[in-house]
């Protein structure tokens, strides 16, 4: 946890407040306890939900929770020009993606279905609401970040490709991350771009010509097939070098 991340309910007093206080409880008081063992008077690094980041010094600290006065001064990192649309990974996958995804700056995904992501994945508890909330903000501890990304489901690929992708990807660069075709992925881009990485087995050809009746072009990572969660962190920072 390299930032604490503060909701409305922390404060004490509303966050405008000329010296906002806000108490921590629960994950965040026992990770502050147990790693940073902070002592009264140190500066603890904090951010708002959706808001700035700053300073919290600790007032006062017991087991029940601890108090700080709050002192925000800069914005979060920009976030990535990027739309993801991933096909839904398993369970134990989803997890560690859309934390990765979080803390590399998606703020806009999409999980959509495909021929080769077994149904019984829909059912994951993982992906009720305050699951995939959880996992998002760990993802933004990590990062340093406070900007909550926006979480789509989309059950039916059919549908989501010809109806809404079109909307959603319009005015930006359109790729698929696909293993078996001849252009490389392109580098440093910096554009708005609408990016689909597929599921475990990969998208059937169909669903490739699908996406690319809607202007998505098929791009490679050279001949090693990576892992969904390796492949992402590849693609985006192939895509979008940091600056
Ligand atoms: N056998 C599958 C195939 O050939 O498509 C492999 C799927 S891979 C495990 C899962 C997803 O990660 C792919 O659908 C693609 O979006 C992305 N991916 C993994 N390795 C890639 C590579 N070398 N080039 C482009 N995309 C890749």
């Amino acid at each position: 946890m390299n930032l604490i991340i503060l909701e409305p309910g922390d404060f004490q007093s509303p966050a405008s407040e000329p010296i906002p206080v806000a108490t921590i409880r629960g994950r965040r008081l026992q990770h502050v306890l147990e790693v940073h063992r902070a002592e009264v008077g140190d500066a603890l690094k904090v951010g708002l939900l959706n808001g700035e980041i700053g300073e919290g010094k600790v007032l006062r600290r017991d087991e029940q929770g601890i108090t700080l006065e709050i002192a925000l001064h800069r914005a979060p990192p920009p976030p990535l020009p990027l739309t993801l649309i991933l096909a839904l990974p398993r369970p134990k996958m989803l997890k560690r993606t859309i934390q990765h995804a979080t803390a590399l700056g998606v703020k806009k995904l999409y999980l959509i279905n495909s021929y080769r992501v077994e149904k019984s994945y829909w059912q994951s508890p993982w992906l009720a609401e305050d699951q995939l909330r959880e996992q998002c903000l760990l993802g933004l501890e990590q990062a340093v970040d406070t900007t909550m990304p926006q979480l789509e489901l989309r059950k039916r690929f059919k549908p989501f490709v010809e109806d809404e992708l079109p909307a959603i990807a319009a005015d930006s660069v359109r790729l698929v991350a696909h293993p078996v075709t001849d252009t490389p992925c392109p580098v440093d881009i910096r554009q708005q771009t609408t990016l689909a990485v597929g599921p475990e087995g990969g998208f059937i050809p169909y669903e490739v010509e699908k996406l690319q009746e809607v202007g998505f072009l098929p791009v490679h990572l050279g001949p090693r097939i990576l892992r969904v969660e390796t492949a992402l962190p590849v693609l985006l920072s192939r895509l979008f070098p940091a600056t």
